[in-house]
């Protein structure tokens, strides 16, 4: 078994670790405060390549591996988690649908577009659907060679600078599972209305509004798939960006410990630095364990991806373990600082700020214990595990 990366694997995480020692720890304290997208930095993303890992190689794109995706993640969220699930929401999670189900007309359309900076959003949450998200409300009744979309959508990640949306909406709530469908969606399609933003305790230089459908009329050559098979490609999409988010959360259990071990080398207390007593070491210790058992399992599970081995239930297992960790090193972290750590002076406060969402977004820490035990009472446990 070969631990390593690959030359072109190491490149994009260190032109990503650059990018975000660079032009974004800098500044990210600053987008925060002032709960602002940075439009600039999002635009030298783009220049750079890093809006669009997503983009096949056929389309235009870089065709990365989702080992590569995902360093990418994880070294962008290392230096600021909104920046990250920016990157993540659009070219991976809104753009999975398309890779997913989409042909070969509506692949250059999204792509192309993705390609000349158009940001990208996913749109499945609503306010009385989240965890259960195949209870949505959102109707698409077909009106000629168009359809027409009404319903509101909830904490949409890029709601606010997206210039295309993939949407999940249902032909009729009594048609259940075989109701839903799947489309793109033109920002410019009249009908289409940017809600409220929400006001967040962290990732706040990413954008989440509600996006609101009022007979928006979508042309049927923008539906993915087709009518009333909008939900394999919705469970497809959940199980490959799965990876992703725990790559960001991987990003911020790493960036506690390197924070930390460097605080604790340099502060002071009883004649000697505090990183010298073994309360600290022991914390230290369990941090890197954590963030180290993250990554493992965010890159088996990407590893997986790249060659169409069983990934779904390791990445369930990376998201939770990842998500739980980024929130526990952050606890951590913050001790380490003592009174420091609870102030704005250190990136540890927001890092414990960023990690929340972690648990929460995309499949909640609860319903990722659900998958893996159902999988588990199904299945039984082994090393190898095969979906
Ligand atoms: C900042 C942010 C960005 C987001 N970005 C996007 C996006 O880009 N696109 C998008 O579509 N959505 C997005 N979401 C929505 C997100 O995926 C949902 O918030 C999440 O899935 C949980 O849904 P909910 O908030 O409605 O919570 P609920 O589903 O109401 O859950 C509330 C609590 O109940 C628990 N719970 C629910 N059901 C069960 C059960 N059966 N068993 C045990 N416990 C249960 C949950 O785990 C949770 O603790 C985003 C949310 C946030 C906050």
């Amino acid at each position: 078994m070969d631990f390593r990366l690959t030359e072109e694997q190491e490149m994009i995480q260190q032109m990503a670790a650059d990018f975000a020692a660079n032009e974004i720890i800098p500044f990210c304290m600053e987008w925060d405060k002032a709960d602002e997208v940075p439009m600039g930095t999002i635009a030298r993303m783009q220049e750079l390549g890093l809006m669009t890992i997503g983009v096949p190689l056929e389309y235009g794109g870089d065709g990365l591996d989702n080992v590569s995706k995902c360093l990418v993640c994880e070294e962008i969220s290392k230096g600021d988690a909104g920046l990250g699930t920016t990157i993540a929401a659009s070219t991976l999670l809104a753009s999975d649908p398309v890779i997913v189900g989409a042909n070969d007309e509506q692949k250059k359309w999204w792509y192309g577009r993705q390609l000349e900076g158009a940001v990208c959003a996913f749109c499945l949450t609503e306010p009385g659907a989240g965890s259960d998200a195949l209870g949505l409300a959102t109707r698409c009744v077909k009106d000629g060679n168009d359809y027409i979309l009404n319903g509101t959508k909830q904490f949409i990640t890029n709601g606010g600078i997206a210039r295309q949306f993939t949407v999940f909406a249902t032909l009729d709530k009594k048609l259940g599972h075989q109701g839903i469908c799947c489309f793109m969606v033109d920002r410019d399609t009249p009908g289409v209305i940017i809600g409220k933003k929400e006001d967040k305790l962290g990732i706040r230089s990413s954008s989440t509004t509600q996006i609101i459908f009022e007979d928006a009329r979508v042309p049927s050559s923008m539906m993915i798939g087709a009518e009333g098979k909008g939900l394999p490609i919705l469970m497809e999409t959940l199980d490959l960006s799965r990876t992703a988010i725990a790559a960001l959360a991987t990003g911020i259990a790493t960036g506690c410990v390197e924070a930390a071990l460097n605080y604790a080398n340099e502060r002071h207390q009883f004649g000697q630095p505090i990183a010298t007593f073994q309360a600290i070491q022991f914390k230290m210790a369990d941090m890197a364990v954590r963030a180290e058992a993250s990554r493992l399992l965010y890159l088996k599970a990407a590893y997986l991806q790249d060659i169409g081995g069983p990934f779904k239930t390791i990445s369930s297992m990376a998201k939770l373990y990842a998500g739980d960790s980024a929130m526990t090193n952050a606890i951590e972290a913050v001790q380490i600082f003592g009174g420091y750590g609870y102030t704005k002076e250190y990136p540890v406060e927001k890092y414990l700020r960023d990690a929340k969402i972690m648990q929460i977004f995309e499949g909640t820490a609860e319903v990722q214990r659900m998958v893996i035990g159902k999988y588990l009472s199904k299945n039984g446990y082994s090393p190898f595990i095969t979906d």
